[in-house]
């Protein structure tokens, strides 16, 4: 709890020049959702690995907001990350890769040479400074998160490959999974202050939130004849013959995990997917939807220019029901709901 504490303060109170100590805040935490801590507590994150999900969170972000235009996140000079985001996103979608995961599977060099470069900022900016709340303060500087020491404003590719990984301090990774559901939705909520904060026309922060963090929609279009077809036309939560307006469900919610991935991805009726809503499914929604045949998902995933991501849903979906309190109502169909930890 102190700990969470600390982290909430650290947020609130640190001066940000743009959003990036809140994207690296983001990606460690969904690191430490998917991945098991070492048996002394600590957690080996490596910067690279940050950096791929840093991108992943500013790729739907870099595209123009309605009549807007794209987003400023900075108060002065614009983000060098979001450009080399903005460009390659540009790149990539000409090429018909429509998620950084799925330029990330496909191995695409220009898309590993951006995220390469992304490293290379993190390691200067964000993790230099992510436990300093401000220039002022900065002999209050606490390393409870990792220890920094090997960051710095300047640092090269050269040390930042002999320093190695990230380690998260013992007791970390763990605090940071079990607290992600309340941490996550403080951090976004404060990530789209700072956005509005920085751009000057009266934007509306419920539409810049889902603009933010939900997940791009038309990029899982694609999906709708294959997964019928998977599916024998019915819905994957009750069965039912799906109508002809159909909806794509994250089955663990995108809130939880933004992960875009086939293995995480079922065809819904409306009935369904209005009311489960952002809430947990129960568990055995989610391993029908990883044990679907992999040779069905990795030819859905051929098709439709996504990435399965069995892997990234497994072990978030372990993550989540390990550390989530008996008791909490996991939906099962619509008005039907179980109690987490007896038979879900
Ligand atoms: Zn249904």
């Amino acid at each position: 709890m102190e700990f969470a504490q600390r982290l909430v303060a650290l947020v609130e109170t640190g001066r940000r020049q743009s959003t990036y100590k809140l994207a690296t805040m983001m990606a460690i935490m969904d690191v430490c959702v998917e991945n098991q801590p070492r048996p002394d507590g600590t957690l080996a994150i490596p910067v690279q690995e940050l950096a791929h999900r840093v991108v992943a969170y500013y790729w739907p972000q870099v595209r123009p907001f309605a009549e807007y235009g794209p987003l400023r996140q900075s108060k002065s000079a614009p983000p060098v990350i979001l450009k080399l985001v903005g460009d390659a996103r540009e790149l990539l979608l000409d090429r018909g890769v429509r998620t950084p995961e799925a330029a990330r599977e496909a191995e695409d060099p220009d898309y590993l040479r951006m995220v390469r470069s992304v490293e290379l900022i993190l390691a200067k900016y964000p993790l230099t400074h992510l436990q300093t709340p401000t220039r002022q303060l900065a002999h209050l500087r606490n390393d409870f998160i990792y220890d920094a020491s090997a960051f710095h404003n300047n640092v090269t590719r050269r040390e930042l490959e002999q320093h190695g990984p990230l380690v998260l301090r013992p007791g970390v990774a763990e605090a940071l999974r079990d607290f992600a559901p309340l941490l996550k939705p403080m951090i976004e909520m404060v990530w789209v202050g700072d956005v509005v904060a920085c751009n000057r026309q009266a934007l509306e922060h419920d539409d810049i939130a889902g603009f933010l963090f939900g997940s791009e929609r038309s990029h899982l279009l694609s999906l709708r004849n294959p997964l019928r077809e998977l599916q024998d036309g019915r819905c994957f939560y009750c069965d039912r013959m799906l109508p002809a307006e159909v909806h794509i469900d994250h089955v663990l919610p995108w809130s939880k995990v933004p992960i875009d991935g086939v293995a995480n991805l079922v065809l819904v009726d409306a009935a369904c997917n209005l009311d489960k809503s952002a809430m947990l499914p129960v568990r055995v929604h989610v391993d029908r939807a990883v044990t679907r045949p992999a040779g069905d998902l990795s030819s859905i995933a051929d098709l439709t220019g996504l990435p399965v991501l069995k892997t990234r849903t497994v072990n978030a979906a372990r993550g989540i029901y390990g550390t989530l309190p008996p008791g909490v109502p996991l939906w099962r169909a619509p008005k039907q709901y179980a109690p987490h930890g007896n038979l879900s």
